[in-house]
């Protein structure tokens, strides 16, 4: 059972060049409603994916719905050598992705070179997921490819079909399904390093360190060995995933000590703020949710742990800028190496009360929170806020750079509390939690119990993977 939990994870979540072998839809499918329950999780759309800021829809010629799925891997299953599934390439031509596709097809070439439905939808693009079927001497029946541009529930699907006389194409929209997914990873150098290998889009890892920002510096805390789980949901149009969605639950092991945090919804909270969105402008902020621990305390914290947003371009840069940066003996603050434009924010609600030159700092912010508390933002590029402006936890307030006494691009960060220095890491953890409304705490019981069953069988996923 595990073992095969274990493949069809890894069938289910590459991406590119993969053949139309899709039997292990059904599988995991049937597996995440035996561990999730049908009431489970709300349906979610986040705004990600590779190409969210693509075209917008140029002809709409009818509706149709998704292919059941039954469908689409008996089709795809009885006749596996005439189907072939491949990614766009921004460099694509009509003959490289056709190659990629084994179409040898000239005429079918033209057709997707001149006709503009095709033309827009194919070349000049990455990321899209197309899948060709061809007939006698590798010439093209059909053509199709799926990508979801607008965060609204929907996919776009371009047909191109051989006709008695020649190729036609059409685009077609139909609902995005929402599955969820399981998956885990040990880091060995880097979180994304982790996450590349379980193939989990970089969106969801982003979020995975969001949901923890309160309790892990994920530029300066992770460790070789720390553990994660994930269960996020994933939209999907025929079959294939087009945009990734919430995090719906999250173990992390961060040198020996276990985080966990769920979605919930809390019916109680009306239209109050949410505990915690998801972080970043991918947040939903039309739902009132947030995540909490499995014990049903918001995981929202006075303090983020860390002034950046944790990225693929964060992480990298700092893990080579990191060491130079930490000989100064008398350094009273944290470096993080970063490239210059790098978005600052701030690391919880606080009034401006500097902003401007300093000498060794250069540009530099200080914000004054509550109960005598203070951060520093120095080498800045760029300062957006001006002194006695409110600004609120994980505002962006400037971006990052080399101004005063710097070696190279990085941001310096300190806590001052009553004007002394403190470690950042001891702040942020400092926790002010808020707990579950009372009247939420049954549902709430409920989804942990799930979300308890799901994180481990994530978990096994991994352990299993490494015999
Ligand atoms: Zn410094």
């Amino acid at each position: 059972m595990i073992n095969k939990l274990v493949s069809t994870g890894n069938a289910l979540l590459t991406f590119p060049g993969r053949t139309a072998k899709r039997f292990p839809v059904q599988v995991t499918a049937v597996i995440a409603a035996l561990i999730l329950g049908t009431g489970g999780a709300a349906f979610a759309v986040a705004a990600l994916g590779p190409d969210a800021s693509e075209l917008p829809v140029h002809q709409v010629l009818e509706s149709v719905p998704t292919l059941p799925l039954n469908a689409a891997t008996d089709l795809n299953i009885q006749s596996f050598d005439l189907f072939r599934s491949d990614v766009t390439r921004s460099s694509d031509t009509a003959d490289t992705l056709l190659g990629r596709l084994g179409v040898d097809d000239a005429a079918a070439a033209a057709f997707i070179r001149s006709n503009a439905l095709a033309r827009q939808a194919l070349l000049g693009r990455s990321g899209r997921n197309v899948t060709a079927e061809t007939g006698d001497n590798n010439s093209l029946v059909k053509l199709s490819a799926r990508w979801s541009p607008e965060d609204n529930g929907n996919f776009n699907r371009l047909v191109i079909e051989k006709t008695a006389s020649g190729f036609q194409s059409r685009i077609e929209v139909a609902a995005l399904s929402a599955s969820t997914r399981l998956a885990s990873g040990t880091i060995q150098n880097s979180l994304f390093g982790a996450t590349d290998e379980a193939r989990i889009p970089d969106s969801v890892a982003t979020q995975l360190s969001e949901i923890f920002s309160g309790d892990i510096d994920f530029h300066r805390a992770l460790r070789r060995g720390d553990r994660f789980s994930i269960v996020y949901e994933t939209l999907e149009g025929d079959g294939e995933p087009l945009r990734a969605g919430r995090i719906l639950s999250a173990e992390f092991v961060n040198n020996g000590k276990t985080f966990q945090a769920m979605w919930f919804q809390d019916p109680a909270a009306g239209t109050g703020s949410a505990p915690m969105s998801t972080g970043s402008r991918t947040a939903d902020s039309r739902s009132k949710g947030g995540y909490y621990t499995l014990d049903g305390q918001s995981m929202r914290r006075a303090f983020l742990a860390s002034p950046m947003e944790f990225s693929r371009i964060t992480s990298g840069f700092g893990m080579r800028f990191h060491p130079i940066l930490q000989t100064a003996r008398a350094h009273q603050g944290v470096d993080y190496g970063a490239p210059i434009g790098t978005p600052v924010r701030s690391v919880g609600d606080a009034v401006v009360d500097f902003a401007g030159v300093q000498n060794g700092y250069g540009n530099i912010i200080i914000l004054k929170h509550r109960n005598n508390y203070k951060t520093v933002y120095a080498h800045l590029s760029r300062i957006n806020v001006r002194k006695g402006a409110n600004v609120s936890q994980g505002q962006v307030i400037g971006a990052v750079g080399a101004t005063g006494w710097a070696t190279g691009p990085h941001l310096h960060f300190e806590y001052r509390i009553n004007g002394v220095y403190r470690d950042p890491a001891a702040v942020s953890r400092q926790a002010e939690s808020v707990p579950v409304a009372a009247s939420s705490r049954s549902a709430f019981a409920r989804l942990a119990a799930e979300n308890r069953i799901a994180l481990a069988a994530a978990a096994s996923l991994q352990q299993s993977g490494a015999d």
